[in-house]
């Protein structure tokens, strides 16, 4: 059982000091992907960095900009990925400060994913200043040290943003403490997060403040959580077709029976992503490319 974390204190509008170097502002945009909201991260004093600037909301835009103090500037803006929940807002907060949008760029559009919406679509727009695709990079301020890390999975272009004085690990969407995330094939990689997964695992973080709900902070053990639900979702899928030959959509009500059925669209497409994940991996065949209504079956 993954040890989520839903218990999050804060109204919309309002600037809250979180930890020494680190103030939220949560959007008011709650729904089933987004939980009670974007939180948009305010990194350091004076010089700042703003991390998921959000959807492009101008009540939001005025919140983030009262957030900061007298003579405060915001010097970088940062995001982790080009969901609509997340970037949009970048160009607008960038036109009211001046500051250079750091992020990477999908290398090209995706509109593919089935017709499913998860959280409020792609940014299909999204171009940053500067290319943190890679990970690795240092962008620092006064009293603050962000280090990208690229993390693909959720998305191809997801990046988690690591703030060195506090340990901490700003987690975008790959890992949220109120919820597993959404993987949605082609631009979502089952094989990818996996391999992101472990890559956070063996930095040891101390914090981790998902752009959703409250941070994790008994970090070690929610993401070695996190990895075993992914492992036991396929053995589920591997258990499933051990019956027989079968199709995502008639295994998914069975495989997500204890999850809102407005999630399941959603849940097809994560285990598409398994699919994938399995097929490349010689554990599961199919017959030509996987897809969304392919028959699968266990690979001989
Ligand atoms: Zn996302």
């Amino acid at each position: 059982m993954i040890p989520y974390v839903r218990d999050i204190q804060f109204d919309y509008g309002a600037c809250d000091q979180v930890s020494p170097l680190i103030r939220r502002v949560v959007a008011e945009n709650p729904g089933p992907f987004t939980f009670t909201g974007t939180g948009t991260y305010i990194v350091g004093h004076g010089e700042v960095a703003v991390i998921d600037p959000g959807p492009d909301l101008p009540a939001h835009l005025d919140a983030i900009l009262a957030a900061l103090a007298p003579g405060e500037r915001v010097s970088h803006i940062l995001v982790t990925h080009h969901h609509a929940d997340h970037s949009p807002l970048a160009r607008p907060l960038q036109a009211a400060t001046g500051a250079p949008i750091y992020g990477c760029a999908v290398a090209a559009p995706v509109d593919d994913d089935g017709g499913v919406r998860t959280e409020a679509g792609y940014d299909q727009g999204f171009s940053p200043d500067v290319s943190v695709c890679g990970g690795g990079m240092a962008i620092s301020g006064p009293g603050w040290t962000l280090e990208s890390i690229a993390t693909p999975g959720h998305t191809s272009n997801h990046i988690c943003y690591a703030l060195a004085e506090e340990n901490a690990l700003f987690s975008g969407d790959h890992i949220m403490g109120w919820s597993t995330t959404v993987i949605t094939p082609p631009d979502g990689d089952m094989s990818d997060y996996m391999a992101s997964l472990e890559l956070v695992r063996a930095r040891g973080f101390a914090t981790l403040w998902p752009t959703h709900g409250p941070p994790v902070r008994e970090v070690a053990p929610f993401v070695e959580a996190y990895i075993a639900h992914r492992r036991a979702r396929e053995a589920q899928v591997l258990k499933a077709l051990a019956a027989g030959p079968s199709r995502i959509g008639t295994m998914v009500p069975q495989l997500y029976a204890d999850i809102d059925p407005r999630l399941h669209p959603a849940a097809a497409r994560s285990v598409l992503g398994h699919m994938i994940d399995l097929v490349r991996r010689g554990q599961v065949a199919v017959e030509g490319e996987p897809g969304p209504d392919s028959e699968y079956r266990l690979a001989p």
